[in-house]
């Protein structure tokens, strides 16, 4: 098993709660699950449920209120030093807004180096940038878009470069947060292809996060349905998206 949550529980303080009664918002509430090798786990909910909030804590973005989360069988709190690298090498994420997470300053060549350079084993710019190029041509860009900065590529055109910068560490794991929601219906088309052609390649597990139940149909091995931060559907994708009794799937329709 890759990476485990055992009982996942994130709350947040209510606003307007009081000074004295505090209330808290329950984000995510008792959730298990389990991300193998070579899988796409959609996950999917209608707005709010908590989707993004289990996958931040799954990849330790935030810690959560209670529960534990386990990479490869180990508590990620006592993972230290290079093993510590190693999870956040081996569990990327790619979010809506591709450009946010882009130093405005930093060419294309450097997003996707920076990377590479903080969590490689061994770097070796040399050795690094022939894969970059590489992964430009995998990515479907040409590779003069390395010497533009990230306010110059469209947003189809940034996916590409967050879904290369993620899969030039190799990792086991991306987390696609409603990676496709911000963009035009046939570039959408173009990313999730992307994302599938590339998980032949590279046989990295998706964790594929979105409110759009079709999508999620089209991507995934295996459904978890969230409802207010409780997971209410789990199982393969035709158990749960096919089943007509599935009263939570059918809302989202
Ligand atoms: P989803 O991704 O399914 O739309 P989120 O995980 O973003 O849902 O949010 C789940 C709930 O937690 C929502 O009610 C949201 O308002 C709340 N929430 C999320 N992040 C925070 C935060 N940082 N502070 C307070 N409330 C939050
Ligand atoms: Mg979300």
């Amino acid at each position: 098993m890759l990476l485990q949550a055992e009982n996942i529980v994130k709350t947040f303080p209510k606003k307007n709660s009081g000074l004295f009664k505090k209330e808290s918002l329950i984000a995510v509430n008792h959730v298990s699950l389990e991300i193998k090798a070579d899988t796409t786990i959609g996950l999917v909910g209608e707005s709010g449920s908590g989707k993004s909030t289990l996958g931040e804590v799954l990849g330790d973005l935030q810690k959560p209120s209670s529960g534990v989360i386990y990479y490869k069988g180990r508590d990620i709190r006592q993972l230290k030093g290079a093993d510590y690298q190693a999870f956040r090498r081996n569990v990327q994420f790619i979010f809506q807004n591709p450009q946010g997470s882009m130093n405005p300053y930093y060419k294309i060549k450097q997003v996707l180096l920076e990377p590479l350079k903080a969590l490689s084993e061994h770097y070796d710019e040399a050795e690094a940038l022939v894969k970059v190029e590489q992964m430009m041509e995998d990515v479907g860009l040409d590779a003069s878009y390395l010497d533009r900065y990230p306010s110059e590529l469209s947003g189809g055109q940034s996916q590409r470069v967050a879904i290369g910068r993620a899969l030039l560490l190799n990792p086991e794991i991306i987390i696609c947060d409603e990676c496709v929601s911000a963009l035009d219906v046939s570039v959408q088309a173009q990313i999730l292809n992307l994302l599938k052609r590339m998980q032949k390649l590279y046989h990295t597990s998706y964790l594929f996060i979105s409110h759009d139940i079709a999508t999620v149909k089209y991507m995934s091995d295996e459904v978890i349905v969230m409802f207010r931060g409780d997971v209410v559907e789990h199982g393969t994708t035709a158990e749960v998206l096919d089943d007509p009794k599935n009263d939570y799937t059918k809302k989202l329709l």
